[in-house]
């Protein structure tokens, strides 16, 4: 593991769209936050295109700073497996056909009166001996793959896809993986605009003074454009000790940004 008891994951998302801008990366934005509140370190993300060479690439400075990699695209027959693929020869591993995926694929088919032609048959091919998270939403099936220390989790790339995959059974085998988790409170200020009085970020940094030096719980000031935020994160065994640990310092905060600049306090 590097660093500390958790794992630390790194996010490659993958998908020529994504590198040209033409997409938002909205997968890396809901699985980075569910990291964070799953206590998961992530320190990098990466964006490669639909490209082998590069993939790999990624994926070799990826495993040297972390012993998890998410990946998200690029699993659909429209690329031709392109990260699957990729993945199978990369850990090695024997490709087999997995029984239930194959009768999803098939049902499907079935239902729409079309037969299962071999790039639809392609999807239910997953590493032998992986986790498959089926696709309830769609047809090419998640997989977890780990070896030697490493892991590595595919997911599709389309957002109605991979995020119920994820939720509901990514996020089980990831909460194995951390002893810990993040709690976090936001404090909303009013702006300028709203209140007249000045509530910019260095003022507010002021005000909490020594506040924000703390390490367990942190205390961080955002500007955003609709108002100051202010955010207090505490790491712990469970979200109820998290909160205890929080309330007294969000309390504090509260008090010395004073309650006339707040417009709402709630947990993230
Ligand atoms: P498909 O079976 O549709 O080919 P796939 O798993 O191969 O799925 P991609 O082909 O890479 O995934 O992406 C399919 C679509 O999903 C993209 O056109 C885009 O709309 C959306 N998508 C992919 N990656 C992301 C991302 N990181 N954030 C948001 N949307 C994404």
């Amino acid at each position: 593991m590097h660093g500390g008891n958790d794992m630390v994951v790194e996010i490659v998302s993958v998908g020529t769209e994504l590198l040209m801008g033409s997409i938002v990366n909205t997968n890396a934005c809901h699985i980075a936050r569910r990291l964070a509140h799953l206590g998961l370190d992530a320190y990098y993300q990466t964006v490669v295109g639909d490209n082998p060479e590069r993939l790999r690439a990624a994926l070799d400075v990826a495993f040297t700073r972390c012993d998890c990699v998410i990946t998200t695209g690029g699993l659909g027959p429209t690329k031709d497996d392109l990260t699957k693929e990729m993945l199978l020869s990369y850990f090695g591993c024997t490709p087999t056909e997995d029984a239930e995926a194959l009768r999803r694929l098939e049902e499907r088919a079935a239902r729409r009166g079309v037969p299962l032609t071999e790039s639809m048959r392609k999807q239910a091919t997953v590493p032998a001996g992986a986790i498959v998270l089926q696709n309830n939403n769609g047809t090419a099936p998640g997989v977890i793959i780990e070896k030697d220390g490493r892991a590595c989790i595919m997911l599709p790339g389309p957002p109605k896809e991979m995020i119920p995959m994820f939720d509901e059974a990514c996020s089980v085998f990831l909460r194995a993986k951390s002893d810990k988790v993040f709690v976090s409170m936001n404090i909303k200020l009013f702006t300028m605009a709203e209140k007249g009085l000045p509530v910019g970020e260095s003022p507010v940094a002021d005000r909490l003074g020594a506040l924000v030096d703390g390490a367990n719980p942190t205390v961080a000031t955002y500007a955003k454009e609709d108002g100051v935020l202010v955010r207090v994160t505490a790491a712990a065994p469970t979200h109820e000790e998290g909160r205890a640990l929080m309330a007294p310092t969000v309390a504090a905060a509260k008090e010395a940004i004073g309650a006339e600049y707040i417009k709402y306090v709630e947990e993230d």
